[in-house]
């Protein structure tokens, strides 16, 4: 049902109003009746308007009678729509005007066009991991892939240019980094991507992980909250940032089915899936609720992710499952360390290798256990370190001497022997 959006006029009084101040004329033979102008039924994004003149042929020849606020029906009917572009370059004259309206006038149309798709709805859709690599690579800033793109039915998709979503690391990044989210093992875990899209943009994107093969994923049954994991929530709009993380949250629990009250019943208590941005959401999920019971959901992931390789040409940067386990194929968010873990935090499509080798004896260690010696710049184990009381500071072991008297070890250097 269609209905006049307020917000929508202002937007396109205001765009008037601000292009009148750079002493831009007006186009008199464009006499449209501004009291009338409003959003389109055709579309939300375009005005809908009337010239005076067909105002007055209508009441003269038909006896229609047209006002300020006319029924849908009339808008329909006698109504031309088209884009707010358009709409102000038949309302003022631009020929002749010198370079500074020119560019003002722009500025003005395309923050109104903006302005206006925000009014738009955020839709939510639950995406294949197969089109991560196309969604992620995608950069407005990118001179080879900012034209927009289409998965399925969703086409002409964009990511805005001053969108925080273009500003991630990750983003516009090759295709081919992303090649490990499309190799899950999927007789154990599903990976999705959910986007929220305003109009064709794309405003928010966030890894949905679940613990599940994707055959028994039935939305129709209620789904259990610790199956699922809503990674980083990235988003558009920083004023609005957690309404819109909370509506893909929000949204996506219902689009899964994910049961709420899990447990033993009766119970107080909700629980929601895990997601990472939890402290940026608890509080509007929880009033979204509208529940005197406890809602409970943390912010980190109660499982692993099985992949089908022990290693990969390119590495994404991961927000949540950095620790790659090549010896089980796994990725986690678990710190463990060892010489068959990598780590995915990197943003140049390298995995880090958790363990270094001693600069001594070439032994593999926790890069956090090893210890680094001052005089020869050299990174060793801890066999390969002894401490030395008369300088305060450790030595490699070579150069240690024990002394029985002390019970302290000396450098080698300073003995006279
Ligand atoms: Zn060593």
């Amino acid at each position: 049902m269609y209905i006049e959006n307020p917000k929508y006029k202002n937007i396109a009084f205001s765009m008037i109003s601000q292009i009148e101040q750079f002493k831009i004329v007006k186009n008199e033979k464009f006499n449209v009746c501004l009291k009338s102008i409003a959003n389109a039924i055709c579309s939300p994004l375009k005005i809908s308007y009337i010239k005076n003149d067909k105002i007055e042929s209508l009441q003269k020849h038909a006896n229609i009678k047209i006002y300020s606020t006319p029924s849908p029906e009339q808008r329909n009917k006698y109504f031309n729509a088209c884009t707010l572009r358009k709409f102000a370059n038949h309302y003022f004259l631009t020929d002749g005007i010198t370079t500074e309206q020119l560019t003002a006038f722009n500025d003005i149309v395309k923050q109104a066009t903006a302005a206006a798709n925000l009014l738009l709805p955020k839709t939510l859709h639950v995406i294949d991991a197969e089109h991560i690599p196309q969604i992620y690579s995608h950069k407005y800033t990118n001179e080879n892939n900012k034209e927009p793109f289409t998965i399925g039915k969703l086409k002409g998709l964009f990511i805005g240019e001053k969108s925080d979503i273009n500003m991630s690391c990750m983003q516009g990044k090759p295709a081919n980094y992303f090649e490990l989210y499309t190799d899950l093992n999927t007789e154990e875990s599903t990976l999705k991507i959910a986007i929220l899209t305003q109009g064709n943009e794309i405003v928010a994107r966030a890894l949905v992980w679940i613990d599940k093969a994707a055959a028994d994923i039935d939305r129709r049954k209620k789904q259990n909250p610790s199956n699922f994991y809503i990674d980083r929530i990235y988003s558009k709009t920083q004023e609005h940032r957690a309404e819109t993380q909370t509506q893909l949250y929000t949204d996506l629990i219902s689009y899964f089915n994910i049961k709420n009250h899990y447990g033993r019943e009766p119970t107080n208590k909700i629980h929601l899936p895990p997601c990472y941005n939890r402290y940026d959401i608890h509080d509007k999920v929880e009033a979204q609720q509208n529940t005197t019971k406890q809602i409970l959901f943390s912010n980190s992931c109660p499982f692993d992710i099985e992949l089908n390789s022990d290693s990969y040409n390119f590495y994404p940067y991961a927000d949540t499952f950095q620790h790659f386990d090549t010896n089980n194929q796994t990725i986690s968010s678990d710190q463990n360390s060892g010489s068959e873990m990598l780590r995915l935090e990197s943003t140049s499509g390298e995995a880090n290798n958790c363990s270094i080798e001693c600069e001594q004896c070439n032994f593999e260690m926790d890069e956090e256990s090893s210890i680094y010696i001052e005089e020869d710049e050299i990174q060793v184990c801890e066999d390969c370190a002894t401490y030395c009381e008369d300088r305060e500071t450790y030595i490699t072991t070579d150069n240690a001497i024990y002394n029985n008297h002390s019970g302290h070890y000396h450098h080698r250097d300073d003995l006279d022997i």
